[in-house]
């Protein structure tokens, strides 16, 4: 990413997003926010600064530890960036619902978090400053919270199934958000923090084959997807390992996404009730869910790259074509490459076009680098005979195209 001018690293884990980076982390953003829209969520903004008051309601403010960074401000208030924003939202909720007619409710937020860890690595991958979407639900009683549970396990497998990833659902540790319910979705990579298994069979899996009906039961989703063994480390126990050794996979994994249910561990010390149906006050169902946004740019170039650099999957790629032309100085080549520039973004399709005085190959060398799925190369050779040469940049592909078959040829 550093060589790609993807980012530039500010202090330990905290990145500036120069253009191209920000391209890419803009449209990983918004195929979260598409699925989490399409699922029935509600995107709010909550701060990233939040009063210390909250996470002592919580009992967090202690608890929390060195991971949390912690600010005062001119009048000596006790202030804190947010790591996550359970009490936040809980607060939100709490204010604003009174009765069981308003739920269920599922607000999501895509904000920067700040977490303090002790190893910073891996640029983007544990970041200190780092942008995540976290989403909370507010049901009424566990079987509702169970059905939110549900909507967000099946809105995360098309989520990373949109990028071209596999994430895997694994039963996780619920750790210090607390709860009884929790799953990690992992993708296998080889640069992975964590150890992990699974059966071999989610190697052939498809989630985006199925069509899914979010206000349909979704417990027999749940199930069949839950029933193919995956498990982290921590949750690994060889002995008791339900599949044969030449079925189970181990491998490394990168947790991108984990969700929690937790029923009233922050509702009930905080006063977040509703009026039920029979006029009692109970505390609210809830449950939260994240996906490490920022760590998700990462992931996709560990799952797609080769030796030469980057190879973007279309879904997330900051440009669809790379056009180059080889003779900036030559007024055929510069006339032809600006025509058909003007042309694919006239057909709606985002090219980067390299017109710098620079040597073929460091054009080849950069374009390769940066991998955008397709290039098109335009020098004085190839065009006297009409022709715009067309590369793929996974296959390595190369094919002459008519330069007035081009602009057909991407729209789509
Ligand atoms: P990890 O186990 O990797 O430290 P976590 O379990 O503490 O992560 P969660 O609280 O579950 O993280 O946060 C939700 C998501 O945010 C994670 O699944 C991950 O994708 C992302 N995330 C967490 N910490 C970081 C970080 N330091 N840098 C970048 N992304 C992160
Ligand atoms: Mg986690």
């Amino acid at each position: 990413m550093l060589r790609a001018g993807m980012v530039r690293q500010s202090s330990a884990g905290i990145y500036s997003w120069l253009p191209l980076g920000l391209r890419v982390l803009k449209r990983v953003e918004q195929i979260v926010r598409e699925e989490q829209d399409r699922s029935g969520a509600q995107e709010i903004l909550m701060p990233t600064i939040q009063p210390a008051e909250l996470w002592r309601e919580s009992g967090r403010y202690d608890d929390y530890g060195k991971e949390m960074l912690r600010i005062k401000d001119r009048h000596e208030r006790e202030m804190l960036y947010g790591p996550t924003n359970e009490e936040q939202v809980t607060e939100i909720v709490r204010a604003s619902i009174k009765s069981y007619r308003d739920l269920p409710k599922n607000l999501y937020h895509i904000q920067w978090k700040f977490r303090d860890e002790v190893r910073p690595r891996f640029g983007v991958m544990r970041g200190r400053e780092f942008l995540m979407k976290d989403n909370y639900s507010f049901d009424l009683d566990a079987a509702g919270a169970k059905h939110s549970y549900n909507k967000m396990f099946v809105a995360y497998l098309r989520t990373f199934a949109r990028m071209g990833l596999k994430a895997i659902p694994m039963r996780a540790d619920t750790g210090p958000i607390g709860g009884d319910l929790s799953h990690e979705f992992i993708i296998l990579a080889e640069t992975g923090e964590s150890e992990v298994f699974c059966d071999r069979r989610w190697l052939e899996t498809d989630i985006l084959a199925e069509e899914v009906d979010y206000d349909s039961d979704l417990e027999p989703f749940f199930r069949h997807w839950t029933s193919l063994y995956a498990a982290t480390d921590e949750m690994h126990k060889p002995e008791v390992c339900p599949i044969p050794a030449e079925e189970l996979v181990t491998a490394r994994g990168i947790e991108v996404g984990h969700i929690f249910y937790f029923g009233t561990k922050y509702s009930r010390p905080m006063g977040a009730v509703v009026t039920g149906a029979d006029g009692a006050e109970v505390p609210l169902e809830m449950g939260s869910y994240g996906i490490g946004v920022s760590r998700l740019v990462g992931t996709l170039i560990e799952a797609n790259h080769d030796d030469a650099g980057i190879i973007w999957p279309e879904a997330v790629a900051p440009f669809r074509v790379g056009l180059i032309n080889l003779r900036p100085a030559d007024d055929k080549c510069r006339a032809a490459a600006e025509d058909l520039y003007g042309k694919l973004r006239g057909a709606g399709l985002d090219v980067l076009y390299d017109d710098r005085d620079e040597s073929p190959g460091a054009k080849f060398a950069a374009m390769d680098l940066i991998g955008l799925p397709d290039q098109l190369i335009i020098g004085p050779r190839g065009l006297a005979a009409g022709n715009v040469e067309w590369k793929q940049r996974r296959s390595g592909a190369r094919q002459d195209l008519p330069l007035d078959a081009v602009v057909q040829r991407f729209a789509t």
